[in-house]
């Protein structure tokens, strides 16, 4: 997959992510690191933003599932999910690592409780 000419790779688009730093934030590394933690927690509620107004405005409802959103919201919702990745990939970046190291260390956890039978249940620990 191409975007006005560039492939979509994670490198394609971490570089993307530091070219479009605005402001004078990222000057300060804590300033910046806070300004996108707050960034994506505010994106991250704009997902189920998107949920609730195609419930209210395009008559979705639950039991249709998410491959019966309208074309138009179905890409707003994708747009909000890129919102956040931008800010994840911007966090990662200020934490030295990546969505490999992240993915990484989810799916050890998440085997772990595969093998363990603990994937259902609470706790970060099971
Ligand atoms: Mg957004």
């Amino acid at each position: 997959m191409f975007v006005r000419g560039v492939p979509v790779t994670f490198e394609n688009y971490r570089a993307l992510v530091m070219e479009n730093r605005v402001g004078d934030l990222h000057n300060d590394p804590g300033d910046w690191f806070i300004h996108c933690v707050l960034k994506y927690a505010g994106e991250a509620g704009e997902f189920p933003e998107h949920v609730g107004k195609a419930q209210r405005d395009d008559g979705w409802r639950v039991r249709y599932g998410p491959k019966a959103f309208t074309p138009e919201r179905r890409e707003k919702l994708l747009s909000e999910i890129g919102d956040e990745l931008w800010y994840v990939v911007a966090l990662l970046e200020e934490m030295d690592s990546t969505l490999e190291e992240v993915m990484a260390i989810n799916m050890e956890k998440m085997l772990g409780r595969r093998d363990r039978g603990t994937l259902n249940g609470s706790g970060d620990d099971r």
